[in-house]
């Protein structure tokens, strides 16, 4: 047990023998989980999670929690529902608050009922949290509405896979095709593995063999996959496009592709970047910004980290610089990187921003500025072009930098180009390594396995070392012979040619803004 959260002023007391909240983690799309749900992953000592919950919701968590993968083959085999019961029994009574999350939400499908009265039955408290149900959302991430006033007054879920250990079905056909017949929507949960059975039930009784249907597959995941067509014509179309589960199967006139003549509803998959696959090679903590935007956009995001971040092998000469930063006219920083490395180093030294308060500060690009910015730091001069060059030929233009004294703080493979056209212009430059990069062990399988399969479409690169990286951690460059590729700008562009790979796309703004809006200006072709 951690006893960090009992000191938490906002979080009400654990009951001594601890307390189990199941929780529904939504349908894949990270941001369908609820905030409630947010909020308790976050107090969480023990989290016990599913294969269909989003691994990314795992990121809500303390750094010290302990993660159970209740659907992964651990010991061998996925836990038993009996195993699991008395896993989240054993926690809860060791006095953890315990998070059980479940895909879609706990009660519709999910065995939450039964761990919730198993739980009580040994004292321990319970409390639950419905999450969006897949036969919800993700239709609605397909451009299908569940119920529609003129068409549909009635929603049914149905699992398609009863319990095999059961005598004999609950689950009246009959009825469900009498449901169907008056235009209400029925909605199988794991159903692929008898989709043949399911729809010649569904016609024995009566259910015209062309009313719509539809199959959504990893709703409101960046792999949705859907179809519709016809029942009768449902088997051929989702073996045609190759679906399987995870998936919900429709049945009803909402599904009719003519419900939605203009397509209104199809925003989803209709991202300009949906279904594409797409690997980013920038450090973990740089990742994040980049693989929101994409996935905004409707990419699927891999991330394979091709640099990792560590501090300078000496701080001395560089907390010499900073405290007399006051000596010097400019203080450049190149990325931002860079800036987290100042903050942390004046917050070491317990300086702050006003530190900076004598000094012209240069930056190369918005994302540095605003990385400046964040930290109360306006910069006095961005370049238009976010290149070193940029910047010294903009500074030159703007004063003499004669007998000027510069500060520069970079990372250790910065090119020497700022430091030499300022040089020549006659300023002093102490050009400092505020913090190195190295390359990373390797890539991820995930990654190595997507490429081979060639189930890539694009690897991005954001900076030279990232495409030095890459090619030499991947060790066979032909797995990029299909994949288009992805540059920043000019320099990580030759950088990428001198390596023998041939480039799809170069961003004409060199930042993470201008590489997104060249790959989706590249799909719209
Ligand atoms: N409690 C979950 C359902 C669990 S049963 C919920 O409320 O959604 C597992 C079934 O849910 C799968 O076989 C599939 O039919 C459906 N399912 C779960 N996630 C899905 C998704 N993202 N897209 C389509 N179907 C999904």
């Amino acid at each position: 047990m951690s006893d960090s959260r009992q000191q938490s002023p906002n979080n009400p007391p654990t009951p001594a023998n601890g307390i189990v909240y199941l929780i529904g983690a939504g349908p894949g799309d990270p941001g369908l989980l609820t905030v409630r749900g947010a909020e308790l992953i976050r107090r969480a000592d023990v989290l016990v999670y599913d294969a269909l919950a989003n691994p990314a919701l795992l990121n809500y968590a303390r750094a010290d929690v302990e993660m159970i993968d209740a659907g992964k083959r651990a010991k061998k085999h996925k836990l038993t529902q009996d195993e699991t019961n008395a896993l989240l029994a054993e926690k809860a009574s060791e006095g953890n608050v315990v998070v059980r999350l479940k895909g879609g939400d706990p009660y519709v499908f999910g065995r939450g009922s039964e761990e919730a009265i198993y739980l009580h039955e040994r004292g321990i408290a319970v409390e639950v949290v419905p999450g969006i149900t897949a036969a919800m959302a993700g239709p609605a991430y397909a451009g299908i509405p569940v119920t529609h006033r003129n068409v549909a007054t009635t929603v049914t879920f149905i699992t398609g896979h009863e319990d095999p250990t059961k005598d004999e079905t609950q689950t009246s056909y009959e009825g469900l095709s009498k449901i169907a017949q008056s235009g209400g929507t029925l909605c199988f949960y794991m159903g692929m593995g008898r989709l043949p059975f399911i729809i010649e039930e569904l016609t024995r009784y009566g259910l015209a063999a062309d009313t719509p249907a539809a199959v959504v597959q990893w709703g409101t995941r960046s792999m949705q996959r859907s179809v519709r067509a016809p029942l009768n014509e449902l088997a051929a179309a989702v073996e045609k496009a190759q679906l399987g589960a995870p998936a919900i199967i429709l049945v009803g006139p909402v599904a009719a592709v003519d419900a939605d003549p203009q397509g209104a509803l199809h925003w989803f998959e209709k991202r300009p970047l949906f279904s594409k696959r797409i690997v980013i090679t920038r450090t973990r903590h740089q990742a994040s910004a980049l693989r929101n935007r994409l996935e905004d956009l409707g990419a699927e995001v891999l991330e394979a980290p091709t640099i990792e971040i560590v501090p300078p092998s000496d701080w001395a000469p560089i907390d010499d610089a900073i405290r007399r930063v006051g000596d010097y006219n400019w203080l450049i920083l190149t990325s931002v990187n860079g800036v987290t490395a100042l903050r942390e180093r004046l917050d070491a030294m317990e300086l702050d921003a006003r530190h900076l308060a004598g000094v012209k500060i240069g930056a190369i690009g918005d994302a540095t500025a605003a990385a400046l910015i964040e930290m109360g730091v306006r910069p006095d001069l961005v370049p238009t072009q976010f290149v070193a060059e940029s910047l010294a030929a903009e500074m030159i233009t703007r004063e003499d930098m004669a007998g000027q004294r510069v500060l520069m703080l970079r990372a250790d493979i910065a090119r020497p180009a700022l430091n030499e056209k300022l040089t020549e212009a006659g300023a002093t430059v102490d050009d400092l390594t505020i913090y190195q990069t190295k390359t990373a062990e390797s890539l991820p399988d995930d990654v190595v396995e997507a490429l081979r399969d060639k189930r890539v479409d694009y690897v991005t690169f954001t900076s030279s070392s990232t495409v030095r990286n890459f090619v030499q951690l991947l060790g066979d460059a032909s797995l990029l012979e299909d994949v288009k590729l992805a540059s920043i700008g000019p320099i990580t562009s030759k950088t990428a040619a001198e390596l023998g790979l041939t480039l799809s796309v170069e961003a004409m703004r060199y930042d993470i803004d201008g590489l997104i809006e060249a790959i989706v200006t590249a799909e719209r072709k």
